[in-house]
């Protein structure tokens, strides 16, 4: 019978460490700040919005939400970059939180360019990028709240990823290429599956670990559907769950079949554990981005008092 990973314990501090420094930077004068938009009218991303907005309010971070999707496909996303800039340029915004996917009309690259990399709560602009791409500090950069999330939980349950087979099945920005990249640092041999690869199952049936990202359940999606069950896994693997799906009346679909998984594998996440970590590095990158503006607001008090 398999370890269940739980996260909640660990959430729950953090949340905590996250609320004594949002109250640390307002005695400094800086409000904490969070701005998140929602560029399509979608369950799942109103699911995720609705939990990260309760967060911020238990932590004393200020958030607001912006509902994008109300503007017709045609203008969406030029009003979506215009808001954008207008948050760029707020003081009591300190984190820009574009929730992902967007529509398939919108150009990903482009509206994350828009975002200031210092409100960059998510990590993903082009600056950010390059920092987690080449050398970076979690405590420090901005870095993909899932990915770095992800990893926190494992070193929380001690468990060390070098020398192992990684398979990630997805290859999003959000998810599957930082998490690629975090795993390779940590010397673990990571595999990002999708669509196309031809030797999906085998990879999966030989890994350590399997990392689901890919948000595709049967019960919702006729074509590539995606469920990881125990029959797919070898005696032993560590399987994280990352996919959900919410439909219109609030069921709630995992890329984990659970129960099938736990009889065969060594260590399981419950399917929601990494929504939690995603809300933790949420709230952590959040205080950065603050600390990051306040730094920021500092040098230029200074250069004004030089000139
Ligand atoms: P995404 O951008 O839609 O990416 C999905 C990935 O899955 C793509 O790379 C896609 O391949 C791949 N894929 C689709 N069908 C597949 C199949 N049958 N076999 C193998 N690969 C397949 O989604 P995302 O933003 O990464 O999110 C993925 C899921 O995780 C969603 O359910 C999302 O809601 C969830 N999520 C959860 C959290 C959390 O905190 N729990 C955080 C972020 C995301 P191609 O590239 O070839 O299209």
């Amino acid at each position: 019978m398999a370890v269940i990973i739980d996260a909640k314990p660990l959430f729950q501090r953090i949340r905590e460490e996250v609320r004594s420094e949002v109250s640390k930077l307002k005695d400094a004068g800086i409000t904490v700040g969070l701005a998140a938009i929602l560029a399509e009218d979608d369950p799942t991303s109103k699911l995720y919005v609705s939990k990260k907005v309760k967060d911020c309010a238990k932590t004393g971070i200020y958030s607001e939400v912006w509902e994008i999707y109300r503007h017709p496909p045609a203008s969406r996303e030029r009003e979506l970059i215009k808001l954008i800039r207008e948050l760029n340029l707020r003081h009591d915004i300190t984190g820009i939180l574009v929730q992902l996917p967007l529509p398939h009309y919108m150009d990903l690259y482009r509206v994350l360019a828009c975002v200031s990399p210092e409100k960059d709560v998510d990590g993903l602009t082009p600056f950010n990028k390059g920092i987690w791409m080449s050398s970076y500090d979690p405590r420090k950069n901005l870095l993909p709240c899932t990915a770095i999330g992800i990893l926190d939980l494992l070193d929380h349950y001690r468990i060390d990823v070098s020398g192992m087979l990684v398979v990630i099945v997805g290859r999003s920005e959000l998810v599957g290429k930082p998490l690629h990249k975090l795993l390779l640092d940590r010397d673990a041999t990571p595999v990002c599956v999708h669509r196309k690869s031809r030797r999906a199952a085998e990879l999966i049936a030989e890994a350590d670990m399997v990392i689901c990202a890919v948000g595709r359940p049967p019960e919702l999606c006729h074509v590539d559907p995606f469920k990881l069950t125990g029959d797919m896994i070898r005696e032993g693997a560590i399987v994280i769950n990352v996919g959900i799906r919410r439909d219109d009346e609030g069921n709630v679909y995992y890329d984990v079949d659970f129960e099938s998984v736990c009889d065969k594998a060594s260590y399981v996440t419950k399917n929601e554990t990494v929504g939690y970590m995603t809300r933790a590095w949420l709230l952590k990158n959040t205080v950065i981005a603050a600390r990051i503006f306040g730094e920021k607001l500092g040098r230029e008090k200074i250069h004004q008092l030089n000139r």
